[in-house]
């Protein structure tokens, strides 16, 4: 029989999230290993995203914060990024369907260029892509998954067997194989979870008007509606609703859901005009019991997923993997063993209680917008028109939202300016 292959990093999971710790870490000297199960092909991942040109945008967008932009900066792959397509957000339109509470934030009124960025997940993807398959450290194999993995050993450290019947030792196994991980399982971690018994419907819309590179967010009886800009004046949307009404809105021929969508969104672009094809996601939360154990954590949607509302899950993603990152890279500059549970639990401790709490966040807008109760809704309005009224608060909390301020990891603060 064959000897396993010695690594010292396994990441699972070629997404936005996982790619991202690989190319934080591409200059550690540490040797790694990215496993993902669809076919792909690295080196080809910008011409294939230029080949997609042709059917449109992709219909997974994300709202990238400043943060997450510096993360990506350090990653090498923004100005990629930026070359390819993205639509910079200057402001942001919140309100609810009563029409007696909203909520405006612009990007004047912190002295900044732009609030974020929409970006499709396809070009992030594509960029990281590219920049890994061009790292000598970084092995990229494709169509594999995980079928079997050891509890740690002395030294912290994992046999994992592949699908392939290969093998492989590692220092580490990083899960970043998205919402349904089954590395997360195989580790023995379990989940805390529930249904937000609400589906997203999401699709590229065309409008009479164009955006003004304004993210616009309504909150209907039956959840949030979010316009997201594009470039060429076009708009992503997020629809979240119940699954009845979901289930009924997929059932729509293109004229009927375009007048459903302009009705339920109030016209404030007009007419919509044109609607691509409709994906629909269910939206559950999840949160894994720990993150970590020794040769073992977990990033991204595999640790936790959150409602979409606030656009903030991979961004709180792209945190974990800057923040294990610098765990590892501490770790390796203090000569310490970094692999071990007691030292991934600093990664654990810097991150679940900030994911936690955006979690909560979410929660409580979701109850407070879903709420029937008379005098819930008249404060809920109030409270939003003197939140827009009272700028040190509300600057506060764009500035979170943002990503300028908070906990952050060190790889996602932006430096500082002579
Ligand atoms: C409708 C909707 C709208 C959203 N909008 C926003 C937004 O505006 N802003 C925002 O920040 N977030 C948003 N999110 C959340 C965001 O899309 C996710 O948080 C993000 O995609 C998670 O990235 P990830 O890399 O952790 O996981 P994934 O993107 O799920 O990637 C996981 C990767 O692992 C691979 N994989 C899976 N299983 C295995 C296996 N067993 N072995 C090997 N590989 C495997 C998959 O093929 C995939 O490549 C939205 C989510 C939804 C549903």
């Amino acid at each position: 029989m064959t000897q396993p292959s010695e690594v010292d990093l396994v990441i699972v999971g070629a997404g936005m999230v996982g790619l991202t710790l690989a190319a934080l870490l591409a200059d550690s000297g540490l040797k790694i290993r990215v496993l993902e199960s669809r076919e792909i092909e690295p080196q080809q991942a910008l011409a294939w995203e230029l080949s997609q040109r042709a059917t449109g945008y992709d219909p997974r967008v994300s709202a990238l914060t400043v943060a997450s932009q510096q993360v990506l900066s350090v990653a090498g792959v923004w100005e990629q990024i930026q070359q390819m397509r993205l639509m910079p957000y200057r402001a942001m339109d919140v309100w609810d369907g009563e029409g007696t509470g909203q909520i405006r934030f612009d990007c004047t009124e912190l002295h900044e260029p732009c609030l974020g960025h929409i970006v499709e997940n396809r070009v992030t993807q594509a960029a990281l892509t590219q920049q890994i398959a061009e790292q000598k450290n970084v092995e990229f194999s494709t169509g594999v998954e995980i079928v079997e993995m050891t509890e740690a050993d002395a030294d912290s450290q994992r046999l994992l067997t592949l699908n392939n019947g290969e093998q492989c030792r590692a220092r580490c196994v990083v899960a970043a194989d998205g919402a349904l991980s089954s590395t997360r399982r195989l580790a023995g971690i379990g989940m805390w979870e529930w249904d937000y018994g609400h589906h997203a419907i999401v699709t590229t819309v065309t409008t009479e008007e164009c955006n003004r590179s304004t993210c616009w967010q309504r909150f209907t009886d039956d959840g949030p509606l979010a316009f997201l800009p594009l470039p060429e004046g076009l708009s992503s949307i997020v629809w979240s609703t119940s699954p009845d009404h979901a289930k009924a809105l997929m059932a729509l021929d293109e004229t009927e859901f375009c007048q459903a969508l302009e009705q339920a969104f109030e016209s404030r672009l007009g007419k919509v005009l044109h609607a691509d094809q409709r994906f629909v996601f269910p939206l559950r939360q999840r949160h894994a019991r720990q993150y970590v154990k020794a040769g073992f954590a977990a990033i991204g949607d595999a640790a936790h997923t959150i409602h979409p509302l606030a656009g903030q899950g991979v961004n709180l993603g792209l945190m974990d993997a800057a923040a294990l990152a610098e765990t590892v890279l501490d770790g390796l500059e203090a000569g310490v063993q970094w692999n071990t549970a007691f030292h991934l639990r600093r990664f654990q401790r810097s991150r679940q209680s900030e994911n936690l709490q955006m979690a909560a966040t979410m929660e409580g807008f979701k109850q407070l917008f879903n709420s029937t109760e008379p005098l819930a809704r008249l404060l809920r309005n109030s409270g939003m028109n003197l939140l827009n009224r009272f700028s040190p608060v509300k600057n506060h909390l764009v500035q979170q939202a943002m990503g300028l301020s908070g906990n952050l990891p060190r790889l996602a603060r932006r430096p500082i300016k002579d």
